[in-house]
């Protein structure tokens, strides 16, 4: 954590906080204090605005008509694919599949990769500390295939055992699995190790990155990992839009998941060709003015820079962890060396729905529940948690306000 400001950290939070219309609301007759970041973030004008443009003058089907809108709309998809590719460093557009989302791009892999390589005896390594998008589609196709889904350790900081992690990567393992960064404990991993360590024993690696794209730079080649996911609403961009990267040689191995229209080269009942890739992987029109918000959306960091952006989160998270530490009886869960602006936190003798309930009424949002990591829950004997998850847009004094908000809950209940 970098606890002091520095002059090259200076943020215009104000100016930044224009530009998301959505932040001047109030809720219960509060000022909103939206820290719900990791479940979703919330749209700068531009990406709204790029979406309705888009509907307004440009909207056709693409990759199939040669008419102008047509022609538009396709320059728009591809483009958005043009700039992710950018945004994380992918060696080449045509590595990059456009879909739903994390959920879908892990799906993909599995039923895709994994599972036609799968046998008996074999196993998938993920780790205690992951979403159930990156564990419910290995048990799956496990299933089907007769292999085992193995997870890594955490220690109680909620740092990834990464030497036990090693060690579990044995002759049986077909593919590992890693979340970049936790949605529960904020915990950053350190993915280029762990793909070394994979690559050692030619174990192709596959990164959750969608809690990490919205907090920091990602170099999908620096990393060295095989294939990383990402979710477009969390950093910004619509529902229904993300990505799954993946390295040419897998996916040119990999057959379809989905078939259907644009994803053919020629279809006879006699047998059926495929596009190139990444086309042999979007069967169907896409969520097209999606991608033209998420393009809108990676226009909106590019002009912020992860620099700033990531040195004004971790002063909101030094500040945050220190505020919250004075609340007596508050137990933090995560405490790594490494960590993105998102704390778990419970309170002695309270249930988190009610606390998130009772802060909602004071204009807070934060999310209470297992946050879709049930074996996470498990190691630390919780059912559930609150988490208070940040973004660049938010302010020291909306954690000023979100602590006092603490303190009137914690009277109200105990
Ligand atoms: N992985 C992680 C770490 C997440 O935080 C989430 C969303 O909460 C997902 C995967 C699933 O993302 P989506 O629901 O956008 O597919």
């Amino acid at each position: 954590m970098n606890a002091q400001p520095t002059p090259s950290t200076v943020f215009d939070v104000q100016h930044v906080r224009a530009d998301f219309p959505l932040l001047t609301r109030s809720v219960h007759g509060k000022p909103l204090v939206y820290f719900d970041n990791a479940n979703t973030s919330q749209k700068p004008a531009s990406v709204i605005e790029a979406m309705d443009e888009h509907y307004r003058r440009h909207n056709a089907n693409v990759a199939r008509a040669v008419h102008q809108l047509g022609e538009e709309s396709t320059a728009a998809y591809e483009g958005a694919r043009d700039k992710l590719a950018r945004f994380i460093n992918a060696p080449s557009r045509d590595e990059l599949i456009l879909t739903s989302g994390t959920t879908q791009s892990i799906n993909l892999v599995a039923y895709s990769y994994a599972l036609p390589r799968l046998e008996p005896g074999d196993a998938i390594l993920t780790t205690v500390m992951e979403h159930h998008a990156n564990i419910v589609p290995w048990q799956l196709v496990a299933a089907r295939s007769g292999a085992t889904v193995k997870a890594a350790p955490i220690d109680e900081r909620g740092e990834l055992d990464v030497e036990q992690y090693i060690a579990m990567l044995t002759p049986e393992v077909k593919l590992a699995c890693v979340a970049h960064v936790s949605n529960v404990l904020g915990t950053v991993n350190p993915v280029r190790e762990i793909a070394k360590a994979c690559h050692k024993r030619g174990i192709p690696l596959l990164v959750d990155g969608s809690q990490a794209v919205p907090h920091r730079p990602v170099d999908v080649q620096a990393l060295g990992c095989d294939f990383y996911a990402i979710t477009g609403h969390k950093m910004l961009g619509p529902t229904g839009t993300g990505a799954l990267w993946a390295k040419r040689e897998h996916l040119e191995a990999m057959p379809p998941f989905f078939g259907g229209g644009d994803m053919i080269r020629e279809v006879r009942f006699s047998g059926t060709t495929f596009a190139d890739v990444p086309h042999k992987f979007e069967a169907g029109t896409p969520n097209i003015a999606g991608f033209v918000g998420l393009s809108a959306a990676i226009d909106y960091y590019d002009s912020l820079g992860f620099e700033a952006i990531h040195a004004w989160e971790q002063q909101l998270l030094t500040y945050a962890t220190e505020r919250l530490r004075e609340v007596p009886g508050l137990r933090i869960f995560g405490e790594a060396a490494q960590k993105e602006p998102v704390i778990s936190f419970l309170l002695d003798g309270a249930q988190a729905s009610d606390m998130a309930t009772l802060l909602d009424l004071q204009g807070v949002a934060v999310r209470s529940g297992h946050h879709c990591a049930h074996p996470l829950m498990q190691f630390y004997g919780v059912p559930a948690t609150l988490r208070a998850s940040l973004a660049f847009y938010n302010t020291r004094e909306e954690i000023d306000a979100f602590v006092v908000a603490l303190l009137k809950v914690r009277k109200l209940l105990m």
